[in-house]
């Protein structure tokens, strides 16, 4: 799936060139010629990058940046700026852009800076996921998908819920397949060093975790080990 880039430039001959460029580099581009289109399509297209001019009619670049960042939004925006003072930059800094680039500037360095603040954006995202098989977990949103292989169908993921403590124990053996835990480990690094109480939860939370990880008949991928404790492992 091609990235998403919001383009919000003022000056149309420049917004036409620069979508062609990007367009043809192969990312989905919308362009907005003010700061108020801007903000709205910022808001309805998630994309995954911004590149905002600085001086826009209505709301300026950097008054949109501040604004999507006081919403929450966390993707790359790059300001596009005539000015070349010191004291712009901070602005535009502060304002909560990641990069500025100053006009005029050559294609090649602008998409050479989209193409940094997507990787750096592309290895954070993944820095929280753990795979392993057909089965993810996304340790910062707490999602936990198993893709589905329907009879005839492409697979599509199926979105697992956990309870906190399901979670917490698919994360510990997630976080080193094939790599066998005793049950004291899991006891002390899932329910604390405090647990006091049946040890038997262990077994009760890997039949849970199982019963909501195989509900479509999906291979089994828990395996206890006899005697020891349990282990992630494809067989
Ligand atoms: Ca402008």
């Amino acid at each position: 799936m091609s990235e998403r880039i919001i383009l919000v430039e003022d000056e149309v001959k420049l917004a036409q060139f620069l979508e062609m460029e990007l367009t043809s580099e192969g990312y989905d581009v919308s362009v907005a010629n003010d700061g108020m289109t801007g903000l709205i399509l910022a808001r309805e297209s998630t994309p995954d990058l911004a590149i905002l001019d600085w001086m826009l009619p209505g709301l300026s670049g950097v008054e949109l940046c501040r604004r999507l960042r006081a919403t929450g939004c966390k993707i790359p925006i790059i300001l596009l700026t005539a000015k070349d003072e010191v004291n712009s930059r901070v602005t535009g800094l502060d304002a909560g852009a990641d990069d500025y680039v100053i006009k005029p500037f050559s294609i090649e360095e602008l998409l050479a800076r989209i193409r940094a603040h997507l990787r750096r954006r592309t290895e954070e995202d993944n820095r929280h996921l753990l795979q392993f098989e057909d089965l993810s977990l996304n340790r910062q949103t707490r999602e936990v998908f198993r893709s589905d292989k329907p009879f005839g169908h492409a697979p599509r993921l199926r979105t697992i819920e956990l309870t906190v403590k399901e979670f917490d124990l698919l994360e510990y053996l997630m976080s080193n397949p094939r790599q066998v835990f005793t049950r004291d480990q899991i006891l002390e690094k899932v329910w604390g060093y405090d647990f006091v109480g049946d040890s038997n939860v262990i077994e009760v939370y890997v039949r849970y975790l199982r019963l909501k990880l195989e509900q479509n008949n999906e291979k089994r991928l828990i395996h206890t080990v006899r005697g020891v404790g349990y282990v992630l492992r494809e067989e």
